[in-house]
């Protein structure tokens, strides 16, 4: 089978390229809300796969799967977008329930918290995407007749540009405490963007802030072009993760923030499936091994 649309890396929407990741997670939340142990619930995410002709043919229940949980995508790596969405909703209503009134959802993709989280009144979340991505998604829940549950402003812009007057034209007031949520999305970003996209967090924000990102640690990523998930990613359903991430060295993004006064925290998505005795743990050749989930806060003055 040929995907060649999905291996494109220059497609705007959801159709090929960056923007077809955020469907492999919608289909990941999908199959995460109908498992009987579920993490999270999306009941959105399996609307987006069957509207995207690209992916009409992916699953969206586990049993739909013919190996099941020991399918490396569908199974373990679908197991770590739930565990994923999971561990960053708690992050951001606790963010929120404690200080913060504004949400910015960096590459938000498909992500639909806006929709399904019970937010303190008050609250607005900025979704930041590229305006296809965000054009389907608009779309499809439009059709769904889907109601925010929390004011919400999206803001089309590429994150490799400078896109800090198209969030304040949204709205974003530096003033009041923030906090930010980078998804699976700074190794789709050239270092310089990352500098620039972490730097503009700590510059907007006030004391009492917060910010979570996922960052990838692997010295070399193609080391692992043959581990499981990567081939069967990129065999099953067409997306090569290593062409579309930036194998360039990457910023100390962590340490950056450290370096600024934040504080930080550093976990491997392992440490919460202890947590919550569910999800992906380490194996040979993995992955997700150098995977990291960071939190960082930054102190009132
Ligand atoms: N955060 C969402 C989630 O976890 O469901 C989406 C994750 S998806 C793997 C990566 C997202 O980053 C895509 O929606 C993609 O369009 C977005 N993205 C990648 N590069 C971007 C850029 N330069 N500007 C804006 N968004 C970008």
């Amino acid at each position: 089978m040929t995907h060649t649309a999905q291996q494109r890396t220059d497609v705007e929407g959801v159709d090929g390229g960056v923007g077809l990741t955020a469907l492999l997670v919608a289909a990941a939340r999908a199959i995460e809300t109908h498992r009987h142990d579920s993490l999270a619930q999306d009941t959105y995410a399996e609307h987006f796969v069957r509207a995207a002709p690209a992916c009409a043919d992916w699953p969206v229940r586990i049993e739909q799967v013919p190996a099941g949980d020991d399918d490396p995508l569908w199974g373990r790596f679908a197991r770590y977008f739930g565990l994923r969405t999971r561990v960053l909703d708690d992050f951001l209503l606790r963010s929120v329930r404690t200080n913060a009134r504004q949400v910015v959802l960096l590459g938000a993709g498909l992500d639909t918290r806006a929709f399904r989280l019970d937010w303190p009144s008050g609250v607005a979340v900025f979704e930041i995407d590229r305006a296809g991505v965000l054009a389907f998604k608009e779309q499809v829940l439009t059709d769904l007749s889907a109601a925010p549950k929390v004011k919400r402003l999206l803001v089309p812009v590429d994150l490799r540009a400078d896109w800090v007057g198209a969030l304040t034209t949204a709205g974003f007031d530096p003033t009041a405490p923030s906090v930010w949520l980078a998804e699976g999305l700074l190794f789709y970003l050239p270092g310089p963007a990352e500098t620039y996209l972490i730097d503009t967090v700590d510059r907007l924000t006030t004391g009492g802030s917060a910010l979570a990102f996922e960052a990838k640690l692997e010295k070399d990523l193609l080391a692992y072009r043959d581990s499981a998930i990567y081939t069967a990613t990129r065999e099953q359903i067409g997306i090569d993760l290593l062409r579309l991430f930036d194998t360039a060295p990457r910023p100390d993004s962590a340490g950056d923030l450290t370096a600024r006064g934040w504080s930080t925290s550093m976990h491997t998505p392992f440490d919460f499936t202890r947590l919550h005795r569910r999800g992906p743990l380490p194996e040979p050749n993995d992955a997700l091994e150098g995977n990291r989930w960071v939190f960082a806060h930054k102190p009132r003055a």
